[in-house]
């Protein structure tokens, strides 16, 4: 039979850190994602979720509702038309929230340069990631959410951001 032994030496072990550091580990190990698939990048979105990819090995998994969710994943064409909806279900995010933006039409319009396009999502709310490409692949989407992580580590737990005001052209 296996025996285990700990020694401890001179006493118990004592791991020193700071209360930022422990917030801001458990909040990007459980980024909850609110899936916003608007077009064709939204099947690259899903596909991340799916058992291919697996993204609940990094704590995130999609949720339908904002009030569920911290990271806001924008995959896709947004219209003028729609970006009334999305800075609803942003506001109705709770703090902190991050937002990914996927794809070059949710980057800057993309190839719609027409009057019913909104020519970036950060036009209708504050965006952290932008993910370049038409369409990026789930493993883009991955290597941003780890980004992600990198980024809430070194934030301030109690960061407190400027939400700019609505604008929709
Ligand atoms: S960036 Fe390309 S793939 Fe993504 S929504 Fe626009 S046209 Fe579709």
């Amino acid at each position: 039979m296996a025996q285990h032994q700990v020694k401890f030496g001179n006493g118990l072990p004592v791991a020193l850190t700071t209360v930022d550091k422990i917030v801001n580990w458990g909040r990007s190990n459980s980024l909850w994602a609110l899936t916003y698939g608007l077009a064709c990048c939204g099947i690259e979105m899903m596909a991340s979720g799916a058992s291919r990819y697996d993204f609940d090995r990094f704590g995130t998994i999609f949720r339908a509702s904002p009030r569920q969710a911290e990271v806001m994943v924008i995959a896709g064409t947004l219209t003028k038309k729609h970006a009334e909806f999305i800075r609803r279900l942003y506001d109705q995010m709770a703090e902190p929230k991050w937002v990914i933006s996927m794809g070059s039409c949710a980057n800057t319009g993309g190839m719609f340069n027409t009057y019913s396009i909104v020519q970036g999502a950060d036009r209708v709310i504050p965006v952290d990631l932008y993910l370049p490409g038409c369409a990026p692949r789930p493993e883009t989407l991955q290597y941003a959410v780890m980004m992600l992580q990198k980024k809430i580590r070194r934030e301030p737990a109690n960061r407190n951001r400027n939400i700019p005001q609505k604008r929709f052209i």
